[in-house]
């Protein structure tokens, strides 16, 4: 790896002390980062340098995964950071930077390989860009490249505006779109695992799957960030960025010899095959909710519109779920159910694959199908679930899991994986502008439905998994969702009364 400078625009948010520092911090102590190693935080508070290092080394305290080492360690990782004052709209801020940015790297002796890394509020995006063009700053003998956060835009209109802005001062192979699902450690072993393991390649590409369930539950609320949040919604919030990439990265296949930036143009090639849905027909395949007073973990939880800072007529969707269908030979008629909400019963996010089941009956759970469950959170964990005979010549069978690797205690963070990618240059897992693209225009019709009302809003009590109607999607197909609780799944059924006319409710005897 090259010696380069991070240029950190946002180094004194919430984003750059809960995960940018510690993620640096145990970079640093794994060999991880450039030798020498030098970063330039920007914000417009009147640190110094001796504030900022003292500033990064108590985030690394309170939020690395490991243990803050002796203090000599700890001295000479803070040692490499420098802070200046910079308002995003001053342009002789920018000539100054520039200035320093120089000096720094005469006085190290490293090259002019720059990583502008833009942890900033989205309006601030477009401004940085044009200046880092405009100052000269991105003008060097070395490299460049700009990592920058979400959200990419509100809607596809303009999200293509920022595209073009960001063009104008950076080729597509420098922009690097984070989005963090990509930096999990179990969806960067999605590949490896249809790689290294020959059975799944061939389960993925002989049609032996029934169907794709991804799910991404929260069981918090809006937290601080409602008055980001009744803007946007589960929908643009979750579901047209990291729900959308996790689809990809499971419908993806990639070819064994293929290398860097193969997976990314397999990834546009699913977006592209995505059936894409008709604002008036959608209600049938798409759910949304938004959360009413209810019991989480024995703790009471408000409703949505008794949140503070929410509009107490707000109509935001918190929760979606959705049926989506991949119109390509590997995936057609297979459908893929994606859901994800706020204030739900428990937080997981995981993937299940669900294989078709057993042609010919065998023993009384007979109907009991083979899964692949890829757990991302709050455990990481893959796992194969078959079905075996119990012991002696039973006729019953039972589930047994086949561990494929839980992820070491320790295992590094998404930031550290992406931080680390971006500084090699490597961008397999950052969101490539076609996929945004149209996963933004894939969700046009749904956001054009939502603000139409066209698809109706349904209550759901906090602490349930969500509107009822969104089970009866998958039982429609003859599905179920996996491993929620069958109990809870009983109570929602007498709460809710939104379930679609004709579909019935029948929950399936494998939990
Ligand atoms: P934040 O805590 O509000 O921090 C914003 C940063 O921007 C501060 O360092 C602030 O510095 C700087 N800033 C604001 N206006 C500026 C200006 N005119 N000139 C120079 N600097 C300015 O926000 P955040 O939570 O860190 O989020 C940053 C980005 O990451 C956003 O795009 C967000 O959507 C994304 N993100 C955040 C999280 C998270 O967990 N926080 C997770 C995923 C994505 P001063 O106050 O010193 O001016």
């Amino acid at each position: 790896m090259e010696p380069a400078t991070i240029i950190l625009f946002g180094a004194t948010g919430d984003l750059a002390k809960r995960k940018i520092y510690p993620a640096l911090y145990n970079m640093f102590l794994d060999g991880k980062l450039p030798q020498p190693f030098s970063l330039i935080g920007l914000g417009r508070r009147e640190w110094t340098d001796e504030s900022f290092q003292a500033n990064v080394e108590k985030s690394i305290k309170l939020f690395s995964r490991r243990e803050p080492a002796d203090p000599d360690t700890i001295m000479s990782f803070i040692g490499a950071f420098r802070y200046r004052v910079l308002d995003v709209g001053r342009e002789e801020d920018y000539r100054k930077l520039l200035e320093q940015v120089e000096k720094r790297e005469r006085e190290l002796g490293i090259p002019q390989n720059r990583l502008f890394y833009l942890s900033v509020g989205p309006e601030l995006f477009e401004p940085i860009a044009l200046q880092i063009r405009g100052s000269g700053l991105g003008t060097s003998n070395g490299w460049k490249r700009l990592v920058i956060e979400k959200p990419f835009g509100h809607d596809l209109e303009s999200a293509r505006r920022l595209n073009q802005t960001l063009s104008q001062a950076f080729a597509e192979q420098e922009i690097y779109r984070i989005d963090h699902y990509l930096g999990k450690p179990i969806v960067q072993r999605l590949e490896s695992l249809q790689q290294a393991h020959p059975a799944f390649y061939e389960l993925w590409v002989d049609r032996q799957i029934a169907n794709v369930q991804i799910t991404a539950n929260e069981s918090v609320g809006v937290e601080e960030r409602a008055g980001y949040y009744d803007h946007v919604g589960a929908i643009k919030d979750m579901f047209q960025n990291h729900m959308l990439q996790l689809l990809m990265m499971t419908a993806v296949h990639i070819p064994k010899d293929s290398g860097n930036g193969k997976g990314r143009s397999k990834k546009t090639k699913v977006m592209e095959a995505l059936e894409p849905l008709q604002k008036e027909t959608l209600r049938n395949r798409v759910i949304r909710g938004q959360y009413t007073e209810g019991v989480i973990k024995g703790d009471f939880a408000a409703g949505y519109k008794s949140e503070p800072g929410i509009a107490p007529n707000s109509m935001n969707d918190t929760f979606i779920a959705a049926k989506l269908q991949i119109a390509n030979d590997d995936w057609r008629g297979v459908p893929f159910y994606l859901r994800t909400g706020k204030r739900l019963k428990e937080k997981s996010t995981r993937i299940v694959v669900e294989f078709q089941g057993a042609s010919e009956p065998v023993g009384e759970e007979s109907h009991s199908p083979n899964l692949l469950v890829l757990e991302l959170s709050p455990k990481e964990s893959i796992t194969l679930q078959l079905h075996s005979r119990k012991q002696g010549r039973s006729e019953t069978f039972q589930p047994i899991e086949l561990d494929l690797g839980a992820n070491p205690m320790n295992a590094p963070e998404a930031y550290e994986n992406l931080i680390w990618d971006a500084l090699r240059g490597d961008a397999t897992f950052f969101a490539h502008w076609n996929e945004v693209e149209l996963s933004w225009q894939w969700v046009t019709p749904i956001l054009e439905a939502f603000a139409e009302n066209e698809a109706p809003l349904l209550p759901y009590a906090a602490g349930t998994y969500g509107p009822a109607a969104a089970d009866a999607l998958l039982e429609a197909d003859g599905f179920h969702w996996w491993f929620d609780d069958k109990l809870d799944r009983e109570d929602r059924q007498d709460q809710n009364s939104d379930r679609k006319e004709g579909i019935r409710y029948a929950y399936h005897t494998n939990h």
